[in-house]
């Protein structure tokens, strides 16, 4: 399902109104702050509405954004070779996203781009102790697919096979960088080793998520209750997966830490572990 041509007019006409926006079901009613610079007023437009469309779907999948207020600055990128080539989240107050977009895309290349979501997803978790930034880049990869595949943007077929493919290329990059997965974490910038660190991470959360499923509740659930009643700015990843453990009521969180930051292999995801869970939220959100 992709998002209805209304709600996209009816939000540019409340954008036109003022700057602080409320969105659908004034869900984040926080204070959003878009900055742009280099921008067409067409493009600008483009802009605001492929992020409005970004906040809807992580708040669809997940829960409001846990922020008071949020700035957003896009910067134009003249030469790109993707719609968003570069992102990251400034922590503070306020929390900033920095988006580089091609200042040529259309609005469906950048809701069809997987970035914006995976930025907004890191609003839900705090800022890791480095050996722990497996937890923190697992979590965006894990929910950027679900996310899109939530508000109807990929359909499970789509789904499935992103999230066998960043599977497969975090087995490969493993290779190159072999090690416990928190020392790999903690040297991550200075090895490059992005691919193996991020994807490890998503496949905890596939695991975690699967395993909460067959309990009869999910991981949106727990962060979403987490993002409401705990979220602080800076945490430890065990002070955090031991909180995620009370919520749930489980010891899935810990127990899964604990089989993973030592880990030296790539963990294997099961084809049929993403098909239980792309079923389960295309019930869930009844896409
Ligand atoms: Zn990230």
């Amino acid at each position: 399902m992709k998002p209805n041509i209304h709600s996209l007019y009816l939000k540019l006409y409340l954008l036109i109104l003022g700057t602080s926006t409320c969105f659908t079901g004034c869900a984040f009613a926080a204070h959003l702050d878009i900055k742009q610079s280099g921008l067409s007023k067409q493009q600008a437009k483009t802009v605001k509405l492929w992020i409005i469309q970004g906040i809807d779907a992580v708040e669809l999948t997940l829960s409001p954004i846990p922020m008071d207020a949020l700035t957003i600055e896009v910067i134009r990128k003249r030469y790109a070779r993707e719609p968003v080539p570069y992102a990251q989240v400034e922590r503070g107050s306020p929390t900033k996203v920095k988006l580089q977009v091609d200042a040529n895309a259309s609005l469906q290349e950048l809701v069809d781009d997987w970035t914006l979501y995976h930025e907004l997803s890191h609003l839900y978790l705090p800022y890791l102790d480095t050996p722990s930034f497996w937890l923190n880049e697992g979590f965006a990869t894990y929910m950027q697919y679900l996310t899109m595949l939530g508000a109807g943007v990929i359909n499970h077929d789509q789904y499935e096979t992103r999230m066998q493919d960043g599977f497969d290329r975090g087995k490969a990059r493993t290779r190159l960088h072999p090690g416990r997965l928190s020392d790999v974490a903690d040297d991550m910038w200075n090895r490059g080793a992005f691919t193996r660190v991020y994807w490890s991470g998503a496949a905890y959360f596939a695991e975690v998520d699967r395993a909460l499923i067959a309990r009869g509740t999910d991981l949106t659930r727990v962060i979403g209750q987490y993002s409401q009643c705990c979220l602080r700015q800076n945490s430890s990843g065990w002070q955090l997966v031991t909180q995620l453990d009370q919520i749930s009521h489980s010891k899935i969180f810990t127990d899964t830490y604990l089989e993973y930051y030592q880990r030296r292999d790539f963990p294997s995801i099961s084809r049929g572990t993403l098909q239980k869970i792309s079923q389960h939220y295309h019930v869930e959100t009844g896409a």
